[in-house]
């Protein structure tokens, strides 16, 4: 636990911890095997992760799924059971952090990015109240959206309208097919999705559609669980969009579902606000929260710098587009000196734009 619980509070009180966030060490230069290999094959690597990941979307795929002929018609019976095991799924995974974590406070503010508790009278959300208000946005319009994709997969796969790759043929297994999935699971997805990530959220900061949309999910300046997938409708149409690929490539259905899984209760475990899930055990000892998903890990403390300050970290770590787009803030005082001349050069340009165009 040590490298997640060592830390402390800057000069506003908020959490730093002494580790910094890296880019995934195949990022760096020179290249430490070890290091890497652990990365992905350690005992909390990557490898394991997306298992985890994996046996839950297969549950959800061959035992809390319609049957395929069954989607073929759109019926609002089938629909509304995905809607709704799509809110439970989201409810037990956020629902749990936040009843440990805000409702019981089992940590009170131990290793709190923000030392707040949500907002209870705040008249920039919806009933006054923050976690209502994401409670709000996140299974309405959050499970609305991701049930609306995973229905029209659904209804194009039953219809044939849809490619997809199975793992058998008439003769049985097909080892080509299974070779294309895994790697397509393992190699392609995580880059995928983080490139989707960067690209897409950094276009919803442009302007326009940053008041029409990202507002929402960024008044959460000290998030919780529940903020992870509060969002306004039409960032969650860009949020989810990244599955929409294998409209056309040809997969197998669990990939597109793990996508999806991973898009609707990904988030939640990154915005708990807490760099450290932590409890206590019977002899006052400090131990790692067990859970299935998240076990001890906490919140993502580079993306918490995105929600504090805007312009910076849009994207993961895995995939560190911000390092090479010079958007990266690590945490610490250099990254933060780097950021502020970054926006002081942006404005002089704009300033010198100004001055330009009113002199023509
Ligand atoms: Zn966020
Ligand atoms: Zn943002």
């Amino acid at each position: 636990m040590d490298a997640l619980t060592e830390g402390a509070r800057d000069a506003q009180g908020e959490w730093v911890p002494k580790v910094l966030p890296e880019p995934g060490p195949w990022f760096r230069s020179p290249l430490e095997w070890k290091v890497i290999l652990t990365t992905i094959f350690g005992p909390r690597g990557r490898l394991i992760g997306s298992a985890k990941f994996l046996a839950l979307t297969a549950v959800v795929w061959y035992f809390l799924s319609p049957k395929m002929e069954q989607t073929a018609t759109l019926r609002i019976g089938w629909i509304l059971l995905i809607y709704l095991r799509n809110v439970a799924l989201l409810t037990i995974i956020a629902g749990r952090l936040h009843w440990r974590l805000y409702v019981r406070k089992v940590q009170d503010m131990k290793y709190k990015y923000t030392p707040k508790w949500p907002a209870t009278d705040d008249k920039k959300f919806l009933f006054g109240n923050q976690t209502w208000d994401n409670i709000f946005y996140s299974l309405v319009s959050g499970c609305g959206v991701w049930t609306a994709y995973e229905v029209l997969f659904r209804w194009g796969w039953a219809n044939d309208i849809f490619p997809t790759l199975s793992f058998t043929n008439g003769e049985g297994l097909d080892g080509l097919n299974l070779v294309v999935i895994i790697g397509v699971l393992l190699l392609v997805t995580p880059w995928y999705q983080q490139a989707h990530f960067y690209f897409t959220h950094r276009l919803i900061h442009w302007k326009p559609l940053y008041k029409i949309a990202h507002h929402v999910h960024h008044r959460n300046l000290n998030f919780g669980p529940w903020s992870g997938l509060s969002m306004h409708p039409i960032e969650h149409l860009i949020f989810f969009s990244d599955a929409l690929v294998f409209l056309l490539i040809p997969m197998h259905p669990l990939i597109v579902m793990f996508m999806l899984i991973g898009r609707g209760i990904g988030p939640a475990g990154g915005h708990a606000g807490y760099h450290a899930f932590v409890r206590e055990s019977r002899g006052g000892e400090e131990k790692p929260m067990p859970g299935l998903l998240y076990w001890g890990k906490g919140a993502d403390f580079m993306h918490h710098l995105h929600h504090r300050y805007f312009t910076v970290n849009f994207g993961n770590l895995g995939f560190a587009l911000d390092k090479v787009l010079h958007t990266f803030h690590d945490g610490s005082p250099e990254a933060h000196e780097a950021m502020l001349a970054r926006r002081k050069a942006k404005k002089s340009q704009r300033d010198t734009g100004r001055v330009a165009a009113t002199n023509e």
